[in-house]
């Protein structure tokens, strides 16, 4: 009994790199275009992905 699972992204990337446009996370689907871009092929979004950002914890968004 093991056939009743979503059949999600054989083989997904990082949530902060999945298309922000149609949310794609197959890494076979998300081609890079350069260093820093990718082309989502499901839905031909070219986006840069977060993940290579400052990942340092500089989070400051406590400022109102
Ligand atoms: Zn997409």
């Amino acid at each position: 009994m093991n056939g009743n699972h979503d059949e999600g992204p054989v083989d997904p990337v990082a949530q902060e790199d999945a298309c922000p446009n149609c949310g794609e996370r197959e890494s076979d689907e998300l081609v890079w275009l350069d260093d820093e871009r990718v082309e989502c092929q499901r839905c031909r979004t070219v986006y840069r992905p977060g993940a290579h950002a400052s990942e340092d914890g500089q989070t400051d968004a406590s400022s109102a």
